[in-house]
């Protein structure tokens, strides 16, 4: 691997986050994990994943995030979490809740865990279960959610928002009320991955982001009322605002994702671009962070076109996501569609305009599970 670029002039990652697989129980038709996610089914196992801790460790990474797929379904997470914090990581587990139980709990409160994340489909059982293809899915989350709390653990809880539920924002809050969030995140869906596929049964109406902020704002006027310590945090979706988020704080710039399977990827959606990421096996993740052909790619601004190359913004959001960009336009480099100032805004507008239009109709979802995985790569 030549060095393309001097270490001195990259900052060091400080976040890293472990992918630890792609199986999952659930089959959310948002879920972020790419299309071909059925292809990778080599993991990563205990030693390599320790060893690529102790690296991003000493690179300098200090918040680490374990999510997947699942990452309970690997059974040396408690190792894993063990080792993370020896080595003085910041640990955060990021899980549907399904396969948590009290004793997994305790065991990963010994190992050092500092934080959990559990995600919510829904508000009630019904739809919980149409989202994430599971009956029981919705129940086993209420009661870890509860037994999170009463470990002792900041618990944060995350709804991924869409049209099907955007509507049911204040019982959404209410639950996580009850439940005794410490933090509630309100995400709308991003289209990538299975949210991309699923799109336009997904996009929810500006009217109903605008309706559901409101709630939003007076469940948090409500809780400040009462004194209650609940944070609360409604992400728009990006395609509702005329200029496009920093994606990651810039390529490679302070974020590297490792895949189940040992790719190292500048972020989580990255390895649906036509670009080849190197593999754990192919140099230390020093090499990879600084010197790889991937991570330097879309580096600083001089690969940014027009109108991005003599933006006066181009340092704030750093041309958009590379990810969206490609998904939308086909081309990596491109202005990413939803800023005002790209020339192929229009992308984005049209997608805005089939959500009104297909609102009341019965837009198919395709739940994310292996069969149709396969359908996305031949092999
Ligand atoms: S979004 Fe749903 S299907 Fe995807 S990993 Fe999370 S829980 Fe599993
Ligand atoms: S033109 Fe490019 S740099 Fe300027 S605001 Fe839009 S995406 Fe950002």
């Amino acid at each position: 691997m030549s060095l393309a670029t001097s270490p001195q002039a990259i900052d060091p990652p400080l976040w890293l986050l472990a992918e630890l697989t792609y199986r999952c129980p659930l089959q959310c038709p948002y879920c972020s994990n790419p299309l071909d996610f059925a292809r990778y089914r080599e993991e990563l196992d205990t030693d390599a994943w320790i060893d690529v801790l102790r690296q991003a460790r000493a690179m300098g990474a200090v918040q680490l995030g374990f999510s997947g797929g699942e990452p309970l379904v690997r059974r040396d997470l408690e190792v894993l979490v063990a080792e993370a914090r020896r080595l003085g990581f910041y640990t955060n587990l990021i899980t549907s809740g399904v396969g948590l139980n009290g004793a997994r709990i305790e065991a990963l409160r010994e190992a050092g865990l500092d934080h959990i994340q559990i995600s919510l489909q829904a508000a009630d059982d019904e739809l919980a279960a149409a989202v994430a293809g599971s009956a029981k899915a919705h129940a086993a989350k209420l009661a870890m959610a509860r037994a999170v709390k009463a470990a002792g653990y900041p618990m944060v809880l995350n709804v991924v928002l869409h049209r099907h539920n955007i509507d049911d924002t204040d019982r959404l809050i209410a639950l996580c009320d009850e439940l005794g969030a410490d933090a509630v995140e309100l995400a709308s869906c991003q289209y990538y991955g299975w949210a991309k596929l699923n799109r336009a049964g997904l996009l929810p109406s500006r009217a109903q982001v605008e309706r559901a902020e409101a709630v939003t704002q007076r469940w948090r006027e409500r809780l400040a009322e009462r004194g209650r310590e609940m944070r609360l945090l409604f992400v728009v979706p990006d395609y509702f605002a005329q200029r496009p988020k920093a994606c990651m704080g810039g390529w490679g710039a302070i974020f590297m994702t490792v895949a189940p399977d040992g790719s190292v990827l500048p972020c989580h959606s990255a390895r649906e671009l036509p670009m080849a990421f190197p593999h754990v096996r192919d140099g230390s993740l020093e090499e990879i962070w600084y010197a790889s052909e991937a991570f330097n790619r879309f580096r600083g601004d001089a690969w940014m076109p027009e109108p991005c190359g003599s933006c006066s913004e181009r340092h704030q959001d750093h041309g958009g996501c590379r990810c969206q960009a490609m998904m939308l336009t086909g081309d990596p480099a491109a202005t990413d569609p939803v800023c005002s100032k790209s020339p192929r805004r229009e992308l984005i507008d049209r997608a805005l305009a089939e959500a009104v239009e297909t609102a009341n109709g019965s837009a198919a979802l395709v739940p994310r599970q292996a069969k149709h995985s396969r359908t996305f790569w031949r092999g």
